[in-house]
């Protein structure tokens, strides 16, 4: 398969996105200089750059992606207008659009021609060239957007806009500028400059989170785990785990994991704002993670000397069986919970102690593939 193909030089420069990127940068190249040059930026204008560049951004991953995109929680009016509000800001696109595109991409992952930003055609691609020519693969289709469609707020940010997108670029930056005292200095700053960065931040999770870092849950796509990438995307740069988990709210899944976004959603749902929040159980992101392990043990394994070969492979095996045998345990009592969770109105009492029971075996099983883990993750030093 080519990397280039035919279709990608020939389509036509989708002219909008191309004026867009353009303008901005060359804007943000020449009048930013040149007014720095002239006058001191007010405190006010950093200020506002931080508030905007938090606020389009994390509109963008907990609202755009996580909340509409995947439905990884729900969320209450307020959060999702200030979702709909920012997101316009972040001038990425409607959100009925967005989802829509991102929907294609998680089911086409890496596809050259139908993942709308595949990896596999080069870094600039997946970064921003995809936007600045008018691809086939980009062709809208709504189809796969139509539970979106029943909520007003998406509605009605698709049908305003550009109006929308113009206030909270110029409108306000202006009107809290001019409320500071300082409307062009804010305009630049918290204006053009939060708006070319934040531009780039999240572009990254399309690049470089498909290209560098770790894959510890799946081999099966070129998404990454990066925390660098992390600290920079709001999160986001936990992005192996979010293509294979991609309902759960969170992307960096342990706690000391830099995914902002994670804790803002949590935060939201300690005031009431969001809730219904999706986790992935413990014990499924163990069994992925151990699944990859085996994978790379017995890779590791087979390029090990003959002498030690054999050792190794019945040691492999060993490890092999004893974690069937918890997956086994472990499906035996998800089937008991359903039951019991039927049975629930008929004997409250009972219930309470099965549940507590369930809870406790289910903890046993967690920590043995927790120190299955740790296990092969020695196999496989050994096997060097
Ligand atoms: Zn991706
Ligand atoms: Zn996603």
């Amino acid at each position: 398969m080519s990397s280039t193909p035919a279709s990608t030089s020939r389509a036509p420069v989708n002219l909008p996105a191309a004026i867009l990127f353009g303008a901005s940068t060359l804007l943000l190249l020449s009048v930013f200089p040149l007014y720095a040059w002239f006058h001191d930026f007010s405190a006010a204008a950093w200020v506002w750059f931080f508030v905007f560049l938090y606020a389009s951004g994390i509109s963008i991953t907990g609202g755009y992606h996580r909340l509409w995109a995947h439905r990884a929680y729900e969320a209450r009016l307020p959060l999702r207008l200030f979702y709909m509000l920012f997101g316009a800001q972040a001038l990425q696109n409607s959100i009925l659009i967005w989802t829509s595109m991102h929907r294609v991409h998680h089911k086409n992952v890496d596809d050259v021609e139908s993942d709308p930003y595949s990896i596999r055609r080069g870094f600039w691609y997946a970064h921003m060239g995809w936007m600045l020519r008018d691809y086939p693969c980009h062709a809208v289709d709504l189809s796969n957007v139509q539970d979106l469609q029943r909520d007003p707020v998406v509605m009605f940010q698709h049908r305003h806009y550009l109006g929308l997108a113009l206030f909270m670029n110029i409108g306000l930056p202006l009107l809290v500028g001019w409320a500071s005292g300082d409307p062009w200095g804010v305009l630049l700053v918290a204006g053009l400059l939060r708006l070319v960065v934040n531009h780039h931040f999240t572009f990254l999770i399309n690049s470089l989170a498909h290209m560098w870092g770790r894959r510890p849950y799946t081999e099966d796509n070129s998404a990454r785990d990066n925390d660098l990438i992390a600290l920079f995307t709001y999160g986001e740069g936990y992005h192996n785990y979010h293509h294979l988990f991609s309902w759960d709210y969170r992307n960096g899944v342990r706690w000391w994991h830099v995914d902002l976004t994670k804790w803002w959603i949590a935060t939201c749902s300690l005031v009431g704002q969001a809730h219904n929040l999706r986790r992935v159980p413990e014990f499924r992101i163990r069994r992925a993670m151990i699944e990859r392990q085996f994978v790379r043990a017995q890779r590791r394994i087979s390029e090990a000397e003959p002498t030690r070969f054999e050792a190794m492979q019945r040691l492999l095996e060993a490890e092999m069986d004893a974690f069937r045998t918890t997956v086994d345990e472990w499906t035996r009592l998800q089937t008991r919970k359903i039951e019991a969770a039927k049975r629930q109105v008929i004997d409250c009492v009972t219930e309470h102690w099965e549940h507590s029971e369930a809870r406790r075996q289910l903890q046993v099983l967690e920590d043995a593939l927790h120190e299955q883990y740790r296990r092969l993750r020695v196999l496989h030093l050994q096997a060097v």
